[in-house]
């Protein structure tokens, strides 16, 4: 059995059956209602209760953070799940956004390593340093590199030219895929973009790293959320767990509430943070859009899924820093494709010394692969627990490739799938990183078909990760505190 499954044992609709009424003290009306506690959900959240609106937050889950999520397991680990990195500016998102004390957690990671036929490197993931490994160790010509950087820097949401990562690094650095690989594998794990992908969702996210190094929260997630949700109370945002909504209701072209655990709860404007495809299809329903808008959501790509692989130490155990952030590789030369096999050969680890969590002593090591839904959605139970076990075994014997003998100092190691994050944030297909680069069109559009109804979730690759997350939900504050400042207008 599934650690999924024994978590839900015993309902009808494959959840724990509720004890208590989690909207016990919800209002009847209220003026935002926001679905789901990612990043993106809360950012919205709080801005809005900043401008004096009256906001909940409904989150189908226990816990809030959506994917920013951490769990404990027997033995005193913790583990993060997404907090591998992200750029610099979410400093700065933070302290307008959320406060100074958030901000000041963030840091930066001290080392990058890749590690794989075409190189073995160190990086602290700067233009400066990059431009340095292009140079001295890549022997391309300054100038080369710097008009990349240029050209990078050009690149806007509105300037799409239709040309894709992949041709872009062939005009720049033609034929050296060592170079494709040093500059895309790590926007791949970062955001789940390929070569075929716009080569403008690449450039903003690779620029937004290249800013200044890949940062991280000195005190793991669950300090973040922590202090996330009492920045909510400060603010005044009632937040709910456990409570799914199952419906946004519509009238006459309009939000006016939604349905959440079976029960309707009034509002004026809903944010979505659920999925951009669950929220027109399932939480909406298409009639509610006109059919060219229902149709290009039906064809807008789901961005793949992940797998991970949960490490964690024994009390007591430790190891030398090696790096912070480990890319590697068994593969001869990079291809996109190839990073989202069943049982593939690259993988990341994130390597979180006690300095992770300041007063602890536990070292935990988390190995990420992206992954496709598909591989994993049609296995039986049976195959299905033999080839996460398999996940498990050939992590453990790379990782020993790097850190020889930590298999004996693991006493935990546990696998996720992509079956594993549907479970746990209700994406469909366990998509990790939202929608490829043509969601971000509907995303925005939403509230011209239905007044009052945004979102505020990963889409379009550009506004995802806890960086993208997060600043889209200013944006979508942003439109919905316009739209209810609009209402109060008219009523005076
Ligand atoms: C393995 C992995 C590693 C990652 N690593 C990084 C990284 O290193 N750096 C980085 O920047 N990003 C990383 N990401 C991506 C990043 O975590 C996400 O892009 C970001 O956290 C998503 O935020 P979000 O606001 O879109 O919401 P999500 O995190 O997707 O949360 C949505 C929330 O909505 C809730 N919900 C959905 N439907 C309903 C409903 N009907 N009713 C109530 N609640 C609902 C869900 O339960 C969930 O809590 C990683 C992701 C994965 C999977």
């Amino acid at each position: 059995m599934t650690r999924e499954q024994k978590y839900y044992k015993g309902s009808l609709d494959g959840k724990a059956p509720l004890t208590h009424d989690p909207l016990k003290d919800v209002r009847a009306r209220y003026d935002a209602i926001v679905i789901g506690s990612g990043l993106g959900g809360l950012t919205a959240a709080n801005i809005l209760a900043r401008c004096g609106h009256k906001v909940a937050v409904l989150e189908q889950h226990y816990n809030y953070g959506g994917l920013a999520t951490w769990f404990k397991r027997r033995g005193g680990h913790i583990f993060d799940v997404s907090l591998h990195g992200f750029p610099a500016g979410m400093k700065k998102t933070c302290r307008r956004y959320w406060n100074e004390a958030i901000a000041a957690r963030i840091e930066r990671l001290d080392s990058i390593r890749f590690d794989n036929p075409q190189f073995r490197l160190e990086t602290i993931f700067t233009r400066d340093d990059f431009t340095r490994l292009l140079v001295e160790h890549f022997r391309i010509e300054r100038a080369r590199v710097e008009t990349f950087y240029s050209e990078l820097a050009r690149m806007d949401f509105f300037s799409d030219s239709g040309e894709t990562a992949g041709e872009l690094f062939e005009r720049h650095f033609p034929g050296r895929n060592d170079v494709h690989r040093l500059l895309m594998e790590p926007i791949t794990y970062a955001n789940g973009s390929t070569l075929s992908d716009p080569a403008i969702s690449y450039g903003i996210v690779f620029s937004n790293f290249m800013s200044s190094g890949v940062y991280t929260f000195g005190g793991g997630t669950d300090w973040l959320i922590g202090e996330m949700k009492k920045e909510l109370a400060r603010s005044g945002v009632e937040l709910f767990n456990r409570v799914e909504v199952e419906g946004i209701l519509v009238e006459n072209g309009q939000t006016r509430g939604v349905v959440a655990n079976g029960r309707e709860i009034a509002c004026e404007t809903v944010i979505s943070n659920a999925s951009l495809k669950s929220t027109v299809e399932r939480l909406v329903g298409e009639s509610h859009f006109s059919s060219a808008f229902a149709a290009g959501v039906k064809a807008v790509r789901l961005n793949n899924s992940s797998t991970q692989v949960y490490m964690g130490l024994a009390e007591g155990e430790s190891i030398p820093f090696l790096t912070d952030l480990l890319f590697t590789s068994t593969r001869e030369r990079f291809d996109s494709p190839s990073l989202c096999d069943l049982h593939g050969e690259s993988r990341t680890f994130s390597f979180y010394y006690p300095k992770t969590r300041p007063g602890s002593t536990r070292t935990t090591i988390v190995s990420s692969m992206n992954a496709h839904w598909r591989d994993w959605a049609g296995m039986d139970e049976a195959s299905y627990l033999a080839n996460k076990a398999r996940l498990e075994a050939d992590t453990v014997t790379a990782l020993e490739r790097h850190v020889p003998g930590i298999r004996a100092k693991l006493t935990h190691i546990e696998a996720a799938t992509p079956r594993t994050f549907e479970f746990y944030t209700q994406s469909p297909q366990g998509a990790s990183f939202g929608t490829k680069f043509e969601g971000l069109r509907y995303s925005m559009e939403l509230s011209k078909e239905v007044q009052g109804l945004y979102h505020a979730g990963s889409v379009g690759i550009i506004m995802s990760g806890w960086l993208g997350a997060a600043n889209y939900g200013v944006i979508t504050a942003s439109k919905a505190d316009g739209f209810l400042r609009s209402l109060e207008k008219v009523r005076s």
